[in-house]
């Protein structure tokens, strides 16, 4: 599977955004955006000129793309998918990217960011209503149990990754602690997703 392998924290530059890529660190003085916020590259520095209609477009993709670590083509699936759906199409899209299992992981707080929780789904470490689940853009479903691969040496890996850090759970998820188990309360909702994603502008891209 092909991925991105260069470094994360130039994507938040070229975005101009923090999109928190790198877990703690981003909530650290240690951030690199907050002391580097130019885009990258040799004119990085030059004066921008005014964004276009399609570069606002463009950029919002780019940016939705890399906070949820989609790559162009299974994004632009999303996008067909949601299209054929009932109801706003940017929204549909959205519910759908966020129901993914690596998503779901990292909301549990079981991976410090959504690049670990996908490794983590990988590697064979997660099952969903008892089975175990490698498949990372899997969608989960409102009932569905998110758990450990019940293992000793697997629980403590996630001990580890949990302690001292507190997670904001979404309204639509519950965690337990001790057993390392979330629930689906019910499917996300635009309204759920916490990050600021100007939807319309990716759809107006893709029905251009
Ligand atoms: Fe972005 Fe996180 Fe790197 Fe900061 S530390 S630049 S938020 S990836």
């Amino acid at each position: 599977m092909a991925k991105y392998t260069g470094s994360v924290c130039r994507l938040c530059r070229r975005e101009g955004a923090k999109l928190f890529l790198k877990g703690d660190r981003c909530y650290s003085s240690k951030c690199s955006y907050t002391h580097r916020m130019t885009p990258p590259g040799q004119h990085g520095m030059s004066r921008r000129k005014k964004d276009s209609e399609y570069s606002l477009q463009l950029r919002e993709k780019q940016k939705t793309k890399r906070v949820y670590g989609i790559l162009e083509k299974q994004f632009k699936l999303y996008y067909v998918k949601a299209d054929k759906m009932r109801g706003m199409t940017g929204e549909n899209m959205l519910v759908l990217i966020e129901r993914r299992l690596d998503n779901v992981v990292y909301r549990l707080g079981l991976g410090i960011s959504r690049g670990q929780a996908r490794q983590l789904v990988n590697h064979g470490l997660i099952c969903v209503n008892g089975k175990r689940v490698n498949i990372p853009s899997y969608l989960i479903k409102a009932g569905d149990v998110i758990s450990v691969k019940d293992n000793k040496k697997e629980k403590a890996v996630f001990t580890d990754i949990k302690a001292g850090r507190s997670v904001n759970l979404p309204k639509w998820l519950t965690f337990d602690n001790e057993s390392l188990k979330g629930n689906v309360v019910a499917l996300p909702q635009r309204d759920d997703i916490d990050f600021t994603i100007a939807d319309h502008l990716i759809v107006e891209l893709y029905s251009r």
